[in-house]
């Protein structure tokens, strides 16, 4: 069985402080490999440093919506920061009216100019999207994001946004909080997804799968997730690991090397 993270933050002291505990669980939970997804330009190398470091972990290059007050790039500027083998996407970029308040036309140019990119340098996009579903899909259509193609990260929307997501040729990641007893929509759309455009994520250090939750996430807990999925779509755990793995490798044209899987 072979398992990939999609979506967490290894630049992030909680995990960069110990790397290499962070590979022996990935190793043990058959988890091989990782994409490290970046939130500001400012925190870009390091990055691009761990995944130069480690072969089975990608990058990619992106601001986050979170991040205000932070260097904003051309799509040029983007594109050319993409252009390195082990830079598989563009983001994490998108909208969030949770977090962020106040006049937020900054957050719809970034994630524009994101788009525009993304198209430019034909890699995939990562988009991060809360309380913002209606905006994030209507600028994906207005600045043609189906020509990049890419995920709607960390999925807690609702089944119609899940369509026009897919719709558009996106695939839909889930996240730790499709484990949450709670989460009773969301495990409903985890059913409703077709298997070929899913993908499994921690977004580590956060949000950590049942029965870790409130604790420390990373890269191998991502089986938490993969589990709960086979549960609820009464299959094995064999049949989500073999596609959405292979779903991660199309989707962000990588290679499948299995000698640069960790093992
Ligand atoms: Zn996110
Ligand atoms: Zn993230």
């Amino acid at each position: 069985m072979m398992l990939v993270d999609s979506h967490c933050h290894l630049d992030f002291p909680d995990l960069a402080g110990d790397l290499e505990s962070v590979m022996a669980l990935m190793r043990e939970n058959q988890v091989t490999h990782a994409l490290c997804v970046s939130v500001t330009l400012e925190d870009f190398p390091k990055v691009l440093a761990i995944a130069e470091k480690y072969p089975h972990v990608f990058a990619s290059v992106g601001v986050h919506p979170d991040y205000e007050g932070v260097t904003d790039a051309t799509p040029e500027a983007l594109m050319r920061l993409a252009h390195h083998a082990k830079v598989v996407a563009v983001g994490e970029t998108g909208l969030d009216y949770y977090r962020i308040k106040g006049d937020l036309e900054w957050q719809r140019e970034r994630f524009r100019n994101h788009i525009r990119a993304a198209r430019l340098c034909g890699k995939p996009l990562i988009i991060h999207t809360r309380e913002a579903a209606q905006d994030t899909v209507r600028i994906m259509r207005e600045e043609g994001a189906d020509n990049a193609g890419g995920v709607m990260h960390c999925f807690t929307e609702t089944w119609e946004v899940a369509k026009s997501a897919l719709d558009l040729g996106f695939y839909i990641s889930f996240s730790g909080i499709v484990t949450f007893k709670n989460a009773l929509a969301l495990k409903e759309v985890a059913k409703k997804v077709p298997l070929e455009r899913m993908l499994i994520e921690t977004d580590s250090p956060y949000l950590a799968p049942a029965p870790f939750r409130g604790k420390m996430n990373q890269p191998g807990l991502v089986k938490y997730v993969a589990a709960e999925i086979a549960r609820l779509r009464n299959q094995s755990m064999d049949q989500i690991a073999e596609a959405t793995t292979g779903n991660f490798f199309k989707l962000f044209n990588v290679k499948k090397d299995i000698s640069h899987a960790i093992t």
